[in-house]
């Protein structure tokens, strides 16, 4: 049998695995993307995404396709029994460090369709949508997938990679015999999803209604396209409450500014709202990502993000393999990395929903004052943002020392090549950079570095012109001079004096030389 060989196949195009092949290719990986539904999910599910997925589709150059379609909107506002706000995330709608607004809202099925199309026509990219992928097996050369097409035919597909991202019920990771662990947080909720008669009806932000009577929750989606969603309380069946005339009760339940005006409710659907994590995230040539790795509840709205965030930290690195910048230990780092973030945030969202889901007025009250004594003491998180780690292990500078070291690297506004302002991350490609704020000495293997790591080198005021001055009060605020900048944006680590630059690229060498080493 003629068996199709590609270095990346990707079973599953939901976002996830679609913006794996979309980066794949940005990355000039061929692959192959593979799907046992020719169409989209249609029942809603995610809605917003943050600034740092938005820069994601923008690497993918997806960013001016997405823009459009999405909402931006200015956070949130969770209110108490009374109405009246315990916690405020709101955020100005302008765009912010990293050159993208903080929120957006989408319709899901509209976004997975784009990400599916625009993979399609990646150049490399081929689609096998309508085909179940059976098993994956594995000898020393591949992974080889066993595909059942919508006919019954059969077909093999070999990879030398395989990102399983098929699903929360993902059957790689059962056929792989890959734990869950539970948090032991199950929520039934109802989201309700509705359009109004006008684009601007209604806030523009998120309201979370901590109601012990009936915690709910409000979300402007794009356009006339609303979101509610409300707990299915002790007793009910979800199914009762999903009738049009329920579905309006409940809406109009918080909703005072709908009086008297039409709605047109298209879905509803119930789920289960769980924080569930992977316990291994691979098995040899197989990395789980997305929901197949790991669930967590929507109150921040970051399920599809995290898988998002999965594959761009998977791609680059597969990326390097391919051109020889690294050794498989590098893949190591892959749950080493994502892990804690993903742990992190599912337990922000749960220590959230606790409190949201609370059915007891007494504790509800007293989550009410001491929720707003934080408010007045200033102490209140002020954007999602804020909850959203950087990263805290894996391929990190080995120093301690800066709290720079894993965060996202800030994306200002530059001079492009012909002068004209364009995003920093256009200059930086799919490269480590080193950005510096002062003349980098004459350092004894900074091209040996380039060249190693395919780096690329920019001194602030002679090859890189910021418009707003965004990082040099970077390097203020961090107490630095220079950062090593990975290919997914995330500061490796920062030299604090120009002297110290020589030391940086040494220490980045040798922790890459450990994984150089282990090449072939
Ligand atoms: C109510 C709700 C609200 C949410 N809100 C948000 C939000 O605001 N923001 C956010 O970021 N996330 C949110 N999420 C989470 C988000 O929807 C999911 O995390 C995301 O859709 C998962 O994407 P995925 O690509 O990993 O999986 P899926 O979208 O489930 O895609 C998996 C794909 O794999 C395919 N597949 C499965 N098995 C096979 C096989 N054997 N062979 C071939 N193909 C296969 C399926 O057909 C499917 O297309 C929400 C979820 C819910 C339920």
């Amino acid at each position: 049998m003629n068996q199709v060989r590609v270095e990346v196949a990707i079973i599953g195009a939901g976002p996830v695995g679609s913006v794996a092949a979309n980066l794949a290719a940005r990355h000039g990986l061929s692959c192959a993307l593979i799907d046992a539904s020719t169409e989209v999910f249609v029942l809603p599910r995610a809605i917003h995404f943050d600034a740092d997925i938005m820069r994601i589709f923008q690497f993918a150059g997806l960013a001016e396709r997405i823009e459009p379609l999405a909402r931006a909107t200015t956070g949130g506002v969770h209110l108490g029994i009374d109405g009246e706000p315990i916690r405020r995330f709101r955020v100005r709608d302008e765009p912010g460090d990293l050159g993208w607004r903080p929120h957006y809202m989408f319709f899901q099925p509209e976004l997975d369709a784009l990400l599916r199309r625009a993979a399609a026509s990646c150049p490399g990219v081929l689609t096998r949508f309508g085909w179940r992928c059976e098993r994956v097996d594995e000898d020393d050369s591949a992974a080889v997938l066993s595909l059942s097409g919508p006919a019954g035919e059969y077909a093999e597909l070999a990879a030398e990679y395989v990102i399983a991202a098929d699903g929360a019920t993902s059957p790689t990771r059962v056929q792989l015999g890959l734990e869950l662990d539970s948090y032991g947080f199950e929520e039934p909720w109802i989201i309700i999803d509705a359009q109004v008669p006008a684009e601007d009806l209604g806030p523009d932000y998120t309201i979370m209604y901590c109601d012990p009577a009936r915690p709910g929750t409000y979300v402007p989606g794009p356009g006339r396209h609303r979101r509610w969603e409300f707990m299915v309380l002790p007793g009910e069946r979800g199914e009762e409450l999903q009738t049009p005339q329920r579905a309006r009760e409940l809406v109009d339940s918080v909703t005072p500014w709908l009086d008297g005006v039409e709605l047109d409710v298209g879905r509803t659907a119930v789920y289960r709202f769980h924080g569930l994590v992977a316990s291994r995230w691979r098995a040899g040539r197989v990395f789980l990502a997305g929901d197949a790795a790991h669930q967590t509840p929507p109150f921040y709205g970051q399920g599809m993000c995290h898988g998002i965030r999965d594959v761009r930290n998977l791609l680059w690195k597969l990326a390097a393999l391919r051109d020889d910048r690294s050794g498989p230990r590098l893949l190591d780092t892959y749950q080493a990395e994502r892990e804690p973030h993903v742990r992190a945030i599912i337990e922000a969202a749960i220590a959230n929903g606790r409190y949201i889901c609370t059915l007891d007025r007494e504790v509800a009250v007293e989550r009410d004052v001491r929720l707003r004594e934080r408010i007045e003491q200033g102490a209140d998180v002020r954007s999602f943002r804020e909850v959203i780690p950087g990263l805290s292990a894996g391929l990190l500078d080995s120093r301690d020392g800066s709290e720079a070291n894993g965060l996202l690297f800030p994306q200002p506004r530059v001079a492009g090549d012909d002068g004209s302002p364009v995003l920093l991350d256009e200059l930086l490609g799919d490269r480590f950079a080193l950005i510096s704020a002062v003349a980098i000495p004459d350092v004894p293997g900074c091209e040996t570095w380039a060249a190693a790591v395919g780096g690329v080198v920019f001194e602030l005021g002679s090859t890189l012109h910021d418009l707003d001055g965004t990082l040099e009060r970077w390097f203020e605020a961090f107490d630095c001079v220079a950062a090593l900048v990975r290919p997914d944006r995330y500061v490796f680590g920062v030299a604090e004096s120009g002297i110290d630059i020589g030391a940086l690229l040494r220490r980045s060498a040798s922790t890459l030389s450990d994984i150089v080493e282990e090449r072939g």
